[in-house]
């Protein structure tokens, strides 16, 4: 069953020329693309890592243009690939033959209710677009993550996207009220509810979050919105180890009742990547300690803000957390600090080539998980670099590794890093945890799904996917 579901279905030529024409007499010219120029972007992916190929670009402006070329490429028996941003970074949203259907012009916001603290967008509105609606309405949108300039609503929902405030608002699916997804057959499914409470059987819209586009395209979504917190506090402190990081973490949480909304570990080795690409950048508080934590407290009250993080900083080293600490003083220096933690992956990426890992353990593991991946890490490839970093307070780490000297990192990428991601994703394994904590799956860790999922769970994942799309024309060749 599984390559029934997942074979793909790439057109030859003569075909591919009918089908543009048909696509072309539905959606118009505007609609539909097959220059060369314009489809390049589309089918390279951010890291330049991944490079694909289309037969044509469409690019529809309604769920109902949306609708009529799913059901021009059904007619065809022609596989399909969405994207949004084409930010995502597990090889999902690059086509292979597929026609790409592009989201980025299904940008418009359908409603904005604050009273019901919900906001309804379409697929193609960038992430930062959708922080700004919610803000104009006196709320407070909560996802926000390294891409979010150019990443889509409706990409983010198909790859069930984290980011930096998990910790306090949970991921993508916890912030979905509602959807509106054009299915395999071109069928619409209205499912826009703007309810908290609807216990009327399966809820369907979570099959969609992180289907990565395996079952649908998702062309609408109902958000939830929330209060905006009158004063941010952030904090930047040196740790000796992630184990204190965890113990921090922890304090942090109870003293302030639960305001910690951002926690995230950064090795001094990627702080001074940062500092070495990124124009205007400079360590905070220089110390030679190897861990910082950015910590940050969303509080409805500026009275007492300041004094409740310092007291959570006094209380981490008077316990010998943390050795140093600074306190944000103005918005200005909170943007600098968080400007660090989010130009990581662009530092590494100037810096050369990484063999990436984006894995999760339960908070309380992540510091044996550390300890314990990086003997193996030196074991199996003796004077490698570790950049491991990220969202501590989420136990999910961006666990990166750099080849030593002699090694060519083009190879080590691809194959020959094999053996390390193993040793890492084994250990994953054995804590409990997840080898894709939010890039998702993709073409690059299809096949390691199938070999670490239990057999249950992946042949109820195959039923789902048997089920609303028989043909396996939906992204295939992703995921499952
Ligand atoms: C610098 C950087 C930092 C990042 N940081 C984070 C982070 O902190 N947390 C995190 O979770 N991710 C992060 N990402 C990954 C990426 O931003 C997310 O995966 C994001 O959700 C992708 O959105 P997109 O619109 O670019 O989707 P795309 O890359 O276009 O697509 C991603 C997947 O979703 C599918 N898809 C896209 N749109 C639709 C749709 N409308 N309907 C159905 N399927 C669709 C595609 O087929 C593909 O499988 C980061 C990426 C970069 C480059």
């Amino acid at each position: 069953m599984a390559d029934d579901v997942s074979s793909a279905h790439p057109i030859g030529e003569a075909e591919a020329a009918a089908l543009v024409q048909r696509l072309r007499t539905a959606l118009g010219d505007k609609g539909v693309s097959t220059d060369p120029h314009e489809i390049a972007p589309h089918i390279q992916d951010w890291r330049g890592r991944w490079r694909g190929w289309t037969p044509v670009l469409v690019k529809p402006a309604s769920t109902e243009e949306v609708a009529r070329a799913v059901r021009i490429c059904a007619e065809a028996g022609a596989s399909i690939t969405p994207q949004g941003g084409n930010s995502g970074l597990v090889n999902g949203g690059v086509p292979y033959g597929e026609v790409l259907i592009s989201l980025r012009r299904m940008n418009q916001v359908r409603e904005v209710d604050p009273r019901n603290d919900a906001m309804t967008l379409e697929a193609g509105v960038v992430l930062t677009e959708a922080q700004r609606v919610a803000d104009e309405a006196g709320r407070l949108f909560p996802l926000s993550l390294g891409a979010e300039g150019v990443a889509t609503i409706g990409g983010l929902i198909s790859t069930n996207a984290g980011g930096v405030a998990v910790l306090r608002y949970g991921m993508m699916r916890d912030l979905v009220l509602g959807l509106e997804v054009v299915l395999p057959d071109g069928q619409i499914w209205n499912g826009l509810r703007a309810l908290r409470k609807d216990n009327t059987g399966y809820d369907l819209k979570h099959l969609f979050i992180g289907a990565e586009g395996t079952l649908g395209v998702v062309t609408a979504a109902t958000l939830k919105l929330f209060p905006r917190p009158a004063v941010r506090e952030t904090a930047w402190a040196v740790v000796a180890s992630p184990d204190d990081a965890v113990a921090l973490l922890a304090r942090a949480k109870h003293l302030s009742g639960g305001a910690v909304t951002g926690f995230e570990l950064v090795p001094s080795l990627a702080l001074d990547l940062v500092v070495e690409h990124l124009p205007g950048a400079r360590d905070p508080l220089p110390a030679s300690a190897p861990w910082r934590v950015l910590i940050e407290l969303s509080l409805p009250r500026a009275e007492g803000a300041r004094e409740l993080m310092e007291a959570i900083l006094a209380d981490a080293m008077e316990a010998g957390l943390a050795s140093d600490a600074a306190i944000a003083g103005n918005e200005a220096q909170r943007a600098a600090m968080w400007r660090i933690r989010e130009n990581i992956a662009v530092a590494e990426k100037a810096h050369g080539k990484a063999r990436k890992h984006d894995v999760s353990v339960p908070v309380s593991r992540l510091p044996d998980f550390m300890t314990r991946a990086g003997a193996l890490v030196e074991a199996t490839l003796p004077g490698a670099t570790i950049i491991a970093f990220g969202h501590v307070g989420d136990g999910n780490m961006h666990y990166n590794v750099v080849p030593p000297r002699g090694v060519d990192p083009e190879a080590f990428v691809e194959d020959a890093g094999a053996p390390v991601t193993r040793a890492i994703h084994d250990l994953v394994t054995e804590l409990n945890g997840s080898i894709s904590a939010e890039h998702g799956v993709g073409k690059l860790k299809r096949e390691e799904l199938a070999d670490r999922k239990a057999g249950v769970e992946l042949d109820l994942m195959r039923a789902v996917k048997q089920a609303l799309d028989p043909a396996g024309r939906m992204n295939p060749g992703r995921v499952l």
